[in-house]
């Protein structure tokens, strides 16, 4: 008899609360054959590493979002330090360069850590004129894939945005570089602070691996239903 290992949800919700408490609530409701889970700044800030703990005690695959952007050498031992916390996926900021991500996804690799590492490439906060207005001249789009080669190279295992740039950087770079999609929001929902966002369907017909959601989940009457919603819209139309 053959066991086939159960397929990993392709949804990750964004766990963004001060207090603990209210995290392994929506923990609780949610499940981990369902979704995994990311815990951002906002979190980790308030309650520490041991939430990551108590998130893999419920069995929760974790995604660290804490985007860290800062020379290599502080950059790759605080990426040391993520690795030994076990979770699944955490990421660094592409705009930190090259030799950054190199000895960052090094550092993982010496101390046997398989914490899959992603380059942050352009926030999916930002529209072509919030990201002139910093300085940068070319396009988004064009940029993130610039970043999204730079991550690739540096031999990191994914990127982090938009679903809008996602089929750009597969049909550049070899599929098994992960697309990470946050800014996904259902027909016709509020867009909140987000600007370069998708619906669930179109991030999987954009080819993104993951979708990241947050608040149409977690400030949602029904969470469950609504990851339910998501996730089905996601998987149905994703062909991998
Ligand atoms: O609530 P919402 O679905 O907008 O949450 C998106 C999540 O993804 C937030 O936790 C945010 O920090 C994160 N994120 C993002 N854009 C990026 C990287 C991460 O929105 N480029």
């Amino acid at each position: 008899m053959s066991f086939e290992e159960p397929k990993l949800p392709k949804v990750i919700v964004a766990l963004d609360y001060r207090n603990e408490n209210d995290a392994l609530e929506m923990a609780k409701t949610l499940s981990p054959d369902m979704c995994n889970l990311k815990v951002g700044l906002e979190l980790f800030i308030n309650c520490g590493p041991s939430i990551i703990q108590k998130l893999h005690n419920l069995k929760y695959k974790i995604f660290l979002d804490l985007k860290l952007h800062d020379i290599n050498n502080t950059v790759a031992k605080s990426i040391s330090a993520i690795g030994k916390l076990g979770v699944w996926m955490t990421n660094i900021h592409a705009g930190g360069g090259t030799s950054m991500m190199i000895d960052a996804a090094e550092e993982l690799r010496k101390n046997g850590y398989d914490t899959m590492l992603l380059g942050v490439t352009v926030l999916t906060s930002l529209n072509n004129q919030k990201y002139k207005e910093i300085g940068f001249l070319s396009e988004i789009s064009e940029q993130v894939l610039h970043m999204a080669s730079m991550c690739y190279k540096s031999k990191l295992n994914g990127v982090v945005c938009s679903a809008e740039e996602a089929k750009l950087i597969k049909d550049n770079i070899p599929s098994d570089f992960i697309c990470v999609c946050p800014g996904i929001r259902i027909k016709d929902s509020l867009k909140d602070d987000q600007e370069r966002i998708m619906t669930p369907k179109e991030a999987a017909e954009n080819g993104a691996d993951y979708i990241v959601v947050g608040r149409p989940i977690t400030q949602s009457n029904d969470p469950l239903s609504s990851l339910k919603i998501i996730k089905d819209e996601f998987e149905n139309n994703f062909d991998k």
